[in-house]
């Protein structure tokens, strides 16, 4: 198995170290020939939307990656790369057009400014001790199409969630020590091989 990670810009780096300690194999994504490895899997990390979207464009990578995500690549999309794969984000100032293939309705900077990070301990569906969520500057989701799962709440908002191949949160699992919810992503990675 191997993961490809997308190395443009914010918290890439940690969720390759993530990886390392579940023993997976992962390579950065920095320009368009780099998607053309062999690849099981791509991670969107979190950092800043728009400029990872204008940064996806003028790459060239947006297309193609857009493409495989839509035939079927599992892909994990933390913060930023959760607002980058929601159908609906309530940002109309945002230029680029984002990948946009889970049904979600998404929230963007939802916590406001005072409230945009803090941690808690939460339940996450199919993990069984609460999980470590950090939150930063995050969004969440106001609403999600009938095909996605909703996996975890915070506050009474939906910050984890499925739909077939796509996974995504609205915090950083990769800024704490544990990896279950990493795991949870290798896990559909591994349904998907042994689909193929
Ligand atoms: N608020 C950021 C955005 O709009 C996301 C923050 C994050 O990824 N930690 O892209």
């Amino acid at each position: 198995m191997k993961i490809a990670i997308l190395a443009l810009q914010g918290a890439f780096a940690e969720h390759k170290q993530m990886l390392d300690k579940l023993g997976v194999e992962s390579f950065e994504i920095r320009q368009e020939a780099d998607w053309e490895k062999e690849k099981d899997g791509v991670i969107i990390p979190g950092g800043e939307s728009t400029v990872m979207l204008k940064l996806l464009h003028e790459l060239n990578l947006f297309d193609k990656i857009k493409k495989d995500i839509e035939t079927g690549l599992p892909v994990f999309g933390t913060c930023a790369g959760l607002i980058i794969l929601s159908s609906k984000v309530d940002d109309p100032r945002s230029p680029f057009s984002r990948i946009g293939t889970m049904d979600i309705d998404t929230c963007r900077n939802a916590y406001g400014r005072q409230l945009g990070s803090f941690y808690i301990e939460e339940q996450l569906k199919g993990i069984e001790p609460k999980v470590p969520m950090t939150f930063i500057r995050a969004p969440y989701i106001n609403k999600v199409g009938e095909g996605v799962e909703v996996l975890a709440e915070v506050k009474g908002h939906i910050v984890a969630a499925r739909q077939n191949n796509q996974f995504v949160t609205a915090f950083h699992p990769e800024l704490n020590e544990d990896t279950h919810i990493h795991q949870l992503f290798i896990n559909i990675v591994n349904e998907y091989i042994a689909a193929k």
